[in-house]
């Protein structure tokens, strides 16, 4: 399928007593492999020698505040954060490329600023933001109105255009409508608006570390994930099953089935998604929708965008009832 890059995430993959083999055996076929292993025991220098060994490209660690009790609150893990600190130094010290994790939502979102200061400080080549869905655990988090992911969106702009390091974000397409627009302010387009921004498309981080899609990627558009009993799903946080890999072939699943089908069809979405002029490069939160919505088509309630009509006006009639229940414009205050 040309797939550029595989993951091995979780739960905890170092669950897997094949972990290694199936690196190996990823690198042999020509992937870029990395994973997202939970910060506990298991991980030990030796192991995180071995994924090396084995050719992994890149590790990941969750981080989702910038000191310790916050971050082993909020994983329900105590010691989460010094293991984590401790892996960061033994990926440092065994020269495997590091990658951390942030989930952005009610609680995390006060601390952004600070978290930026900390990741910083990581030596990491990649920093994943992944803007929370409120399915599992997740949905006992608070989560964010528009408002408040178009002000993170406009400070993680800022951390994309200073820093060396890959800044990818998840689980909020919206935020390239953000930088399209801001783009477009700066050199209005010729002709249609809604290019990708180049800036979304740094294809390696320092080092020839992994770097962007060369487009925007969405939940069964550029990715798919495959749990462990072989369920295929468009996203990690979409929870419909497309079929069983066990069964049929992955790439068979990817493109044939109608729900991966319809989540690659713009033309197919609802609402202020369907009608707007940015749903080639975004498309809204496709998990989202579906967490609350309960449409995985629906638009992505997390964004509140006016889509114009043919003259360029907003249509705003759709949105009153979302718009109704967001909170104020700051971002909810540290506690
Ligand atoms: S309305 Fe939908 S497609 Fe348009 S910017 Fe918002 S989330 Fe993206």
């Amino acid at each position: 399928m040309g797939t550029p890059l595989v993951i091995f995430s979780g739960g905890d993959p170092v669950n897997r007593p094949d972990l290694l083999d199936l690196i190996r055996h990823a690198k042999k076929t020509r992937l870029r492999v990395a994973t997202i292993p939970a910060a506990t025991d298991k991980l030990t220098r030796s192991l995180i020698n071995e994924l090396k060994g084995a050719g992994l490209d890149q590790m990941a660690l969750s981080l989702d505040f910038p000191e310790a009790e916050r971050h082993d609150t909020f994983r329900g893990t105590p010691q989460a954060f010094i293991k984590t600190m401790r892996a960061v130094e033994w990926a440092h010290a065994e020269g495997l490329a590091l990658q951390i994790n942030t989930t952005l939502c009610g609680t995390t979102a006060p601390f952004f600023d600070a978290m930026t200061d900390f990741v910083r400080r990581l030596g990491i080549v990649f920093w994943e933001i992944f803007f929370l869905v409120p399915v599992g655990r997740g949905a006992l988090l608070s989560g964010l109105s528009p408002e408040e992911c178009e002000l993170l969106f406009a400070r993680i702009h800022a951390v994309q255009e200073s820093e060396r390091f890959i800044v990818k974000v998840t689980e909020a397409p919206h935020y390239r409508r953000f930088v399209a627009q801001r783009e477009n302010a700066r050199r209005p387009p010729r002709g249609a608006t809604a290019s990708m921004p180049a800036s979304l498309t740094r294809s390696e981080g320092p080092g020839h570390t992994v770097g962007l899609a060369p487009r925007g990627v969405n939940a069964g558009n550029g990715f798919m994930f495959v749990s462990h009993t072989g369920e295929a799903y468009p996203s990690g946080f979409l929870p419909l099953s497309a079929g069983n890999v066990r069964g049929a072939s992955p790439a068979e699943i990817y493109r044939r089935s109608p729900l991966f089908q319809d989540l690659r069809n713009p033309d197919a979405l609802k609402g202020r998604c369907g009608r707007c002029e940015y749903r080639t490069i975004c498309g809204g939160s496709r998990s989202r929708a579906f967490a609350l919505v309960g449409d995985p088509l629906a638009a992505d309630p997390w964004c509140g965008y006016e889509p114009a009509d043919e003259e360029g006006n907003p249509v705003f009639e759709s949105i009153q009832g979302e718009r109704a229940s967001a909170p104020d414009l700051a971002l909810p205050r540290a506690r």
